[in-house]
Formats: C-alpha cells, structure tokens, sequence
C-alpha cells in the first residue's frame, strides 16, 4: 500500500510547489499527447501554432509507465491532451486531475468497434462461462482508423479551440492525410507477396495492424506486460507455434524481450531489430506517423519472407 500512496504524495506535493512558484501564468497554449504516434499527427496538422508534448518518455512502454516529476511539469501549460483510453494510458488521469489548469481530454478510442481478444487466456477453450475478450487500445497501428477516426476527431478538438487558425489546420491535414495513404499503399504492397501470415509477438501492439494488411496475429507472449509468464502459458505458445510453423517471435522495443530458451531450444527465432509500436522524435526514420509504418512493416517483410 506504502508503494502507491508515497509516490502519490510526492506528486501532489511537486503540483503544490509549481502552484506556488509560478503564480501568474498566462492561460495555457500547448497541447499533448500521451503517446508519441499521436504527437506527432498532432505535429503535423498544428505546425509552428501550438507548441506540442509528448507525455510518455521515449522508450517507456504506456502499460507499465508510472509518471515522475518530469511529466507533472511538462502538464503545466497544457489546454488540452489527446489520450488513447482502453486502460493504455489511464496514469494520465491522475495528472490531470492534479494539474492546476485542468486540460480537457479527448479519448480516442471512443466511439468505434475496437478488436476484442483473448490473449492470455490460461486454459483451452472448451468453455465460456464467462464473458471473453478485451478490447485492445492499439488502435493508431491501422492508418484507416488514423485517417477515418483519430484525424477527424483531433481536427474537430482543434478547431473548437483555436478557430482562428482553422484554414491553415485543413491545409496541413490535407498534406498529412496524403502522406497516410501513401505510406499505407507502400506497407500493403510490401507486405501482399508475403507466404506467411501468421504471426506470433511478445505483445498486442501490431493487432490493427495485422487486420489492415492480412496477416494473422495466433498468439502473444506477453498478454500482460505487468505479469509473469507461466510455464503452462509458455509451452500452450509454442504448441501454437509449432501447428501454424510460425518460427519467429516480434520482439516489441518496449517490452520486456523473449525468453532465450525459445531460441536456444526450441529454434525460434526472435527478431532484431524489434518492431517498435511507438516511434520517437529522436530516431527520423521513426519520427514521423507515415515513417513508423512502414519502418515496422520493413521488419515484418524481412522475418517473414
Ligand atoms: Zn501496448
């Protein structure tokens, strides 16, 4: 119990402070997101009008992130933030409740149909007593649910709130959609001549995206990044495995990586370069929403030829 209410008391304390150290602020002007993906559309359609954050650190992963000082100040002079919801990124709540401006949130995914599933169930499945599948929060690894959902929606936020820049948001969401479509006609070209399509990774990210371009996610290492993988699980994962002849597990950059022994004795192989579900602004092949797909696709492509 300790381990949750010190960092909590510690945090109020650090708002309390910033409070009291900066007492006449102008209303707040930035915007931000949880996740960097979501950032950089964000990015892209504001320009040089809005300063943009990003919440998450570069490399953490959004499941086991626990927020410190750093993202409490980097709240500060936000007005509004753009969250993925689904229990993804649910450890901003507690930073805005905390914080003195009060940003509004929009969630993301809200609003559609999102993929239920059922990774990690410890047992066969030759019972449903109860109510099976989890809706999965990946939703910005489909560019179609990016341009027909996530898109309108950030552009809707926007434009209620800064109506003076309306026409030059339009002009940059123009380009940007654009570039989207391009990327994904690029991703489903490279990935069409692929034989196999059955996929297994260490974690769910890639879901939307195996549904948008045809491959089959049959399993997942790691359903709960915040729990231990049981050895039941584990040998249920390589019986998968063995009767769809998936010979390779995604590693995923934020999650923890695979167990060596799938590699050492059960011949597996795990991929490197891991795919990486969130890009950053320090790495231009991954900086940008376009560059990160196809830059995952590229690693698909090369373990699955
Ligand atoms: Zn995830």
């Amino acid at each position: 119990m300790s381990k949750i209410i010190i960092p909590f008391f510690l945090l109020l304390f650090f708002s309390l402070q910033i409070q009291c150290s900066s007492p006449k602020e102008s209303s707040p002007q930035a915007i931000s997101a949880s996740i960097w993906p979501i950032a950089s559309l964000l990015k892209d359609i504001v320009g040089d009008k809005i300063p943009v954050h990003c919440i998450l650190p570069e490399g953490s992963s959004p499941h086991t992130f626990e927020p410190t000082f750093e993202q409490i100040a980097k709240m500060r002079n936000i007005r509004l933030h753009f969250k993925i919801g689904k229990g993804l990124d649910d450890w901003i709540d507690k930073l805005v409740n905390q914080s003195k401006n009060k940003p509004e949130v929009i969630t993301l995914a809200e609003g559609f149909p999102l993929i239920k599933t059922t990774f990690g169930c410890d047992h066969d499945h030759d019972h449903h007593h109860h109510d099976h599948g989890i809706e999965d929060p990946h939703i910005w690894l489909d560019p179609e649910i990016v341009l027909t959902k996530i898109i309108p929606t950030i552009s809707i936020a926007l434009e209620k709130r800064f109506p003076k820049w309306k026409e030059y948001f339009q002009e940059n969401r123009e380009k940007l959609e654009k570039e989207i479509e391009e990327a994904d006609k690029k991703v489903a070209e490279l990935l069409r001549p692929l034989k196999k399509r059955k996929i297994v990774t260490i974690h769910s990210a890639f879901i939307y995206f195996a549904r948008r371009y045809n491959l089959e996610m049959v399993a997942v290492l790691e359903p709960w990044p915040d729990k231990e993988l049981t050895a039941r699980y584990l040998q249920r994962i390589i019986k998968i495995m063995k009767t769809h002849s998936c010979n390779v597990i995604f590693e995923e950059l934020q999650s923890k990586r695979g167990p060596k022994f799938l590699e050492r004795d059960e011949g597996f192989k795990l991929s490197s370069p891991p795919l990486d579900p969130m890009g950053g602004p320090q790495n231009s092949a991954k900086s940008k929403y376009s560059h990160l797909l196809l830059y995952n696709a590229q690693i698909f492509r090369k373990f699955l030829e």
